[in-house]
């Protein structure tokens, strides 16, 4: 499909927007959101008819493009069968999701617990694991994103969960590894991990490892940063978990499916956590989806006890039959290859050259589709391009850098002084070459703020 222009349709949905939807995360009255007339690929267009490569796959979801015609086919085929039925009965997309999902994820994590999306799928990982364990705590790290409703906020680590604040209970945060800005005095990826384990140990030892039902962590934290984990550090975190009864849950809703080059990031550590939760790249996000992969253990905990948790559209049938249908593109046209390959020969260099020409380019991280660029006032200090949650007048650089990626014709990942690389991981050679250099001309915008 090729944009055609229509400015007048544009602002006809633009002002009933503006009149009538009220966005989330937003102060109503200053945001200024772009009619989107049409996607397909990588690619979205607005009104006017200018085309965005999308290198932020949506929310970071979008893992196969827009639109995809099997997948887009197989929704409509579920609408004409059986476009919903409730959760408790066995529905043939339902059980051929869940099988398709579990063939995949590690270790024993058979059995599959659907929701709407990653937030409500990280609460239900939490109840699960202090039912399990008879504990209250939830341990999850600082930099840190879980989700929009009330416990998973709480669980966050980024300034998004003040607000909420007050409302957790029993949720103690703890310093992950980032060793670009080490909490732990490291100057090597060795030391950030022993000193990340050796802190997040005595965190254990000060709450009463008894108390303690969960650790939750980001198999790679996203949304804040997209920071590797040193070799170990997962391992290590499995070893104390198992030290001490604790449930591990990683939470692969936007590092899962594909993302980082393995169906699942755990994979690329080699680690087994309990419970893993998913949403997002499951099904491209064609229609809302999310869940838990429980280990046999904590499955068999609700055996003969019902577990008391569920929501009326777990693992609706359009969502399911999404779900089937992206699973298989991704396994038939090697899209999970796609970003892994292409991570590594193509992005992941060109980051790297574009970091030692670029003044505001501090460092880069990443691997598969997922990568960030930490952008900095001063290389040497490693200063922030902008403060700690920098709003209005203080983030004129990040604005300005996103004002020129869009010029240039890509749609960027923008998170604090961070821009994310994250196209679909189906995404082409020559769209990364395009977007790199769209990123190239932007960044030339955020070096005049060093
Ligand atoms: N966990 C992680 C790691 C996420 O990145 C997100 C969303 N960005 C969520 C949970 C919440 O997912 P949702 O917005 O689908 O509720």
């Amino acid at each position: 499909m090729t944009p055609q222009p229509n400015p007048e349709a544009g602002a006809a949905v633009k002002a009933a927007d503006r009149a009538h939807v009220f966005h989330s995360w937003s102060a109503q009255e200053l945001i200024d959101p772009l009619a989107v007339a049409g996607a397909e690929g990588s690619y979205f267009w607005d009104y006017d008819g200018k085309r965005y490569l999308d290198f932020t796959s949506g929310l970071v979801y979008t893992n196969i493009g827009y639109q995809h015609p099997k997948v887009v086919a197989a929704i409509q085929e579920q609408a004409a069968t059986l476009s919903t039925f409730a959760p408790a009965f066995a529905i043939e997309a339902r059980s051929e999701a869940a099988r398709l999902i579990a063939e995949r994820t590690p270790g024993d994590l058979d059995k599959i617990f659907f929701t709407n999306g990653g937030a409500d799928a990280v609460e239900h990982a939490v109840r699960m694991a202090r039912l399990h364990t008879g504990r209250a705590k939830v341990l999850s790290a600082y930099r840190s994103y879980h989700g929009g409703t009330q416990q998973a906020i709480n669980i966050t680590g980024d300034p998004r969960r003040w607000a909420s604040d007050g409302a957790a209970a029993g949720v103690v945060h703890f310093w992950a590894p980032y060793l670009y800005r080490s909490r732990f005095y490291a100057e090597t990826e060795e030391q950030e991990c022993a000193r990340a384990l050796e802190h997040l140990e005595t965190t254990i030892a000060f709450e009463g490892p008894g108390t303690v039902a969960a650790i939750i962590l980001e198999t790679i934290p996203g949304t804040a940063g997209i920071m590797v984990p040193p070799p170990g550090y997962l391992a290590g975190v499995r070893e104390i978990c198992d030290k001490y009864g604790i449930v591990f849950v990683l939470d692969e809703v936007m590092a899962g499916f594909g993302r980082t080059g393995e169906w699942f990031a755990a994979d690329l550590f080699g680690v087994v956590p309990d419970l893993i939760t998913f949403a997002k790249g499951v099904n491209s996000g064609y229609v809302p989806l999310g869940g838990v992969a429980i280990s046999g253990a904590i499955a068999e905990t609700f055996g003969k006890r019902p577990y008391p948790g569920g929501l009326t559209y777990s693992g609706h049938p359009l969502a399911c039959a999404a779900a089937v249908a992206t699973i298989n593109v991704m396994a038939e046209e090697g899209v999970v290859e796609n970003a892994g390959h292409l991570g590594a020969s193509v992005v992941g260099p060109a980051l790297r050259e574009l970091a030692e020409r670029h003044a505001s380019v501090g460092e880069v991280r990443g691997v598969g589709m997922f990568w960030a660029l930490d952008l900095v006032k001063n290389k040497e200090t490693r200063e922030p391009l902008v403060p700690y949650n920098a709003a209005g007048e203080a983030n004129a650089a990040m604005v300005a850098f996103g004002g020129a990626a869009k010029k240039h014709g890509i749609w960027p990942f923008i998170n604090m002084n961070r821009t994310h690389v994250v196209p679909p991981c189906n995404v082409s050679e020559a769209e990364l070459k395009e977007g790199i250099a769209a990123l190239d001309a932007a960044l030339s915008v955020a070096d005049e703020y060093t």
